[in-house]
């Protein structure tokens, strides 16, 4: 079930206070209609019906896509994000999300509007945004190579209307580029990194760039060591 509650916004160009509605959850199976609104962010837009001024309203929430197995929880500050992932990870207290796991859910914790958006490009693409966040490291790291004056690089994926994949790489608040998705490279880190990604953190709620390190030191202590035997094959 969604739920939402009124809040009053002060317009920031008149002043004047008007009611807004602010959703707790969305449930897409119960509002179908949510699903575009939180894509096109209509959600969060606040219009003032006194001068027009348009606003948009960041808030959390949890979007919830039963049809597709999906949660995303937006957390707003660090407090409701460690919340919420002791809450999925700890033994004493996950096990009202035991039946979701056992359906092989995707959940996941964000920390930014952008970051929930681009996790729902993702699924609605049908990709793994885990690989996603590999493929978004060895971006970054290219990027860096040619950009050696980079700030922080943040790179988000979007779908194009015509439902293309696409990267937007963003530097110091400005977008540097957009990069298509290569399905090739996808597959190749498929190939390299889908079973211990099977095997390895599959109920972590938190999928990002720090994940992807963390994943990559763990997976280079999971592959075995080449042996001598290849080595001698090979030459
Ligand atoms: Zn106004």
């Amino acid at each position: 079930m969604s739920s939402k509650k009124e809040v009053k916004i002060t317009c920031p160009r008149c002043d004047a206070t008007s009611p807004f509605t602010i959703w707790l959850s969305i449930n897409t199976a119960d509002d179908p209609e949510l699903k575009e609104s939180v894509r096109n962010q209509s959600l969060f837009r606040f219009t003032c019906p006194y001068c027009g001024v348009e606003t948009m309203i960041d808030y959390g929430l949890l979007y919830h896509q039963p049809e597709n197995k999906l949660m995303v929880h937006y957390a707003v500050t660090p407090e409701n994000e460690q919340e919420v992932v002791s809450m999925l990870t700890d033994p004493e207290k996950n096990a009202p999300f035991r039946s979701l796991f056992d359906a092989h859910y995707v959940i996941r914790v964000v920390r930014s509007r952008n970051q929930m958006l681009e996790k729902l490009a993702i699924f609605d693409a049908n990709y793994d945004d885990r690989l996603i966040e590999l493929y978004k490291r060895d971006l970054e790291q290219a990027y860096k190579a040619e950009h050696p004056d980079a700030v922080a690089p943040q790179i988000l994926l979007f779908n194009t209307p015509e439902n293309e994949q696409m990267f937007q790489i963003i530097d110091g608040n400005e977008t540097k580029g957009v990069v298509p998705l290569n399905t090739s490279y996808y597959y190749l880190l498929l190939q390299r990194h889908g079973k211990e990604m099977r095997e390895l953190f599959e109920e972590n709620p938190i999928v990002n760039q720090d994940w992807a390190s963390d994943f990559l030191l763990t997976d280079a202590f999971v592959v075995p060591p080449k042996s001598n035997n290849t080595f001698e094959q090979i030459n």
